[in-house]
């Protein structure tokens, strides 16, 4: 069984800030800022775009009940994360969804999209719509 999934049935400590139904929010082990927390299904999907939609109603209310709590730590602005897929530096193959509030005062680690890429987006847009 994977680490979130025991974490979601209470067989490993974490942090748990938040509890539904479906879902569990709990703080990352390696934060990237005061209060990063990870929300994840209760039950093992293997990424975010793997869960079926009631429970990604719940995540998605988890992440506002989350926003909502940590606000106590005065954050600027969050980023809400999901990486899926190794390449996109995925490392925990249990869905879930990275809520980092972003501060002001001290120096957070940036996310940052880095440079943009050459790309024709008439051709992009083409070849989604066809
Ligand atoms: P990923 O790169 O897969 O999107 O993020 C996985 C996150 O899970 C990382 O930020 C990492 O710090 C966190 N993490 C890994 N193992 C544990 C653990 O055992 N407990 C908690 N609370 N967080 C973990
Ligand atoms: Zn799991």
């Amino acid at each position: 069984m994977c680490i979130f999934c025991k974490i979601a049935r209470g067989e490993e400590r974490a942090y748990v800030i938040y509890e539904g139904e479906k879902v569990v929010a709990f703080l990352d082990i390696n934060p990237l800022s005061k209060g990063h927390t990870l929300i994840v299904p209760k039950d093992h999907y293997e990424n975010y775009i793997e869960i079926p939609l009631d429970v990604s109603m719940e995540i998605h209310d988890a992440i506002k009940r989350v926003c909502e709590k940590l606000k106590i730590f005065n954050p600027a602005g969050f980023n809400i994360v999901a990486n899926v897929g190794r390449k996109a530096g995925q490392v925990i193959m249990h869905a879930h969804v990275h809520v980092i509030p972003r501060y002001d005062r001290e120096e957070s680690r940036p996310i940052e999209f880095g440079k943009s890429i050459e790309v024709d987006l008439d051709e992009v847009y083409r070849e989604l719509t066809c």
